[in-house]
């Protein structure tokens, strides 16, 4: 049975890069009919936020994918959540050293450095010297210091003993075969002082327990390769299948950064941007179709569907706002109005809290009315929140003017012209859009104006701003009682 995981470190806010491997780690599992799990890793105290977590899984599931195993779900193979399996590790770290695997390093933090800058001096790739490595398994400390340290109480830290002069080799469905040179490798420390395993050690562990079948995480895991595959070995485990996923980058093909731009999915979310259109943009950043394909708006059913590793490419993949900005906007097109009606309702409400309104509450806030705001700004729109702040006047009379508009678009005579118009309007009972052009047309003829004349006028008048949907659409969708309201307003 396929089995993916997410394995988020509680450090901060979920990342779009993290949101990407979650969802192909979702949508591998779903494809496969198999589980997909998350795993909190907070083994690192120091980096470790508070409620990050439970952040993380919440904004997770709002951007709609929802995990089989985790905390909040429960499962089998719990706790899900590493600093609950402190016990588990060191049991395993118990093996491995009586194993000859791992040992004790008593090594200050400042003899470390030393090292390390010692090393660089001499153009080496700074390495742990390997000082209290136990004469029993090739070093020079005898095990009568080791244990002289031990039974003092001195602080120390596991290591893991790589073996020297192999060569580790394992095949990544994205990369390819992958070779690495054991000489290359640190004794990783599995157990660090504070009784905590690392994230190497933990997390080989715990996809080892929770019968993980495939590894599909960031590029940047790749260097650790070496590490979690002689842990594997060490403990005689068959290792799962890996994937490891194109950067992200900005557009000018550096390191997807904060510095240019939104990376956290809670932001995106917040600006109003639809889980849907988040998930089909993340989708894309490394995966596509293949060749032949146009096809560029997925639901997540078609995504499950059509997804594949195979599919992934090495490449790095550009975090393209503008993309996403489009993407939403084709969800807005062809979002049904029901839906849309279900969201901007609320937000409609608490707007009318906030502010008083000349209009009849009960007309604009029912769904036939709502339909119509829908039909004539769904393609002007860029997020459903959009129906209501980019289309308040729909709901509220301008408390303006754009100065700018009104100084274009005003003659010398207008005011008296637009005057006399209302009291046509006035007038006139069908108010569709069809007949008030009709209305309008007749009677700029004679008056030698072109119906621009009033036209421009009347849209200023009636929403504040010099720009919006077909004037007479407008004009029908506010209906005569409101539109000669905010004409009179405006004359006076
Ligand atoms: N806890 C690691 C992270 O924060 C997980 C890496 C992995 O997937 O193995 O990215």
């Amino acid at each position: 049975r396929v089995r993916t995981r997410f394995a988020p470190s509680p450090t901060g806010y979920l990342h779009v890069g993290g949101l990407r491997t979650a969802l192909y780690n979702y949508l591998y599992a779903r494809k496969a009919g198999g589980d997909f799990i998350v795993r909190i890793e907070d083994t690192d105290q120091a980096r470790k936020v508070e409620g990050a977590d439970k952040d993380l899984l919440k904004t997770l599931e709002l951007s709609g994918i929802v995990p089989d195993e985790s905390i909040e779900h429960g499962g089998n193979f719990g706790p899900y959540v590493q600093s609950q399996r402190l016990d588990i590790y060191k049991q395993y770290c118990q093996q491995l050293l009586e194993q000859n695997h791992a040992y004790y390093c008593f090594a200050t933090a400042e003899e470390l450095e030393e090292n390390r800058q010692l090393q660089q001096k001499q153009g080496m790739q700074p390495k742990y010297n390997r000082k209290w490595l136990p004469q029993h398994m090739g070093g020079d400390m005898p095990q009568g210091e080791i244990q002289k340290k031990l039974d003092e109480g001195a602080p120390y830290v596991i290591r893991m003993k790589v073996p020297d002069y192999i060569s580790i080799m394992f095949e990544d469905i994205v990369r390819g075969p992958v070779e690495f040179d054991s000489a290359t490798v640190d004794d990783q420390v599995l157990m660090k002082s504070d009784g905590f395993p690392t994230y190497h050690f933990a997390s080989v562990i715990d996809d080892h327990l929770m019968e993980i079948t495939h590894i599909i995480r960031g590029e940047e895991w790749l260097s650790s390769m070496p590490k979690h595959l002689l842990l594997y070995e060490f403990f005689g485990w068959e290792p799962p299948k890996f994937a490891h996923l194109p950067l992200l980058l900005n557009p000018d093909r550096s390191k997807l950064s904060k510095r240019q731009g939104d990376v956290a999915v809670e932001d995106f979310l917040n600006k109003g941007y639809s889980s849907e259109a988040i998930l089909n943009f993340v989708a894309l950043l490394g995966w596509n179709e293949g060749e032949g394909t146009e096809q560029e708006i997925y639901s997540l059913d078609q995504l499950i569907e059509k997804f594949s590793l195979e599919r992934v490419g090495k490449a790095g993949a550009v975090f393209n706002i503008d993309k996403l900005n489009w993407i939403e906007k084709q969800y807005i097109k062809d979002r049904p109005t029901e839906k849309i009606i279900s969201v901007i309702k609320p937000l409609l409400q608490e707007e009318l809290g906030k502010k008083e309104t000349e209009m009849d509450t009960e007309r604009i806030q029912s769904d036939e009315y709502l339909a119509q705001v829908i039909e004539l700004m769904r393609e002007r729109v860029n997020f459903e929140s959009e129906f209501v702040t980019f289309c308040d006047y729909f709901y509220f009379d301008p408390e303006e003017y754009d100065p700018a508009a009104v100084k274009k678009r005003w003659k010398q005579d207008t005011n008296e012209v637009l005057a006399e118009f209302i009291t046509v309007l006035e007038d006139t009972d069908d108010f569709s859009a069809d007949n008030l052009e009709a209305v309008l047309k007749a009677f700029v003829e004679p008056r030698e104006k072109k119906p621009a004349f009033l036209i421009h006028p009347l849209r200023i008048l009636n929403s504040g701003v010099g720009f919006g949907p077909s004037l007479y659409h407008m004009l029908e969708v506010l209906g005569k009682q409101t539109v000669i309201r905010r004409l009179k307003k405006g004359l006076e």
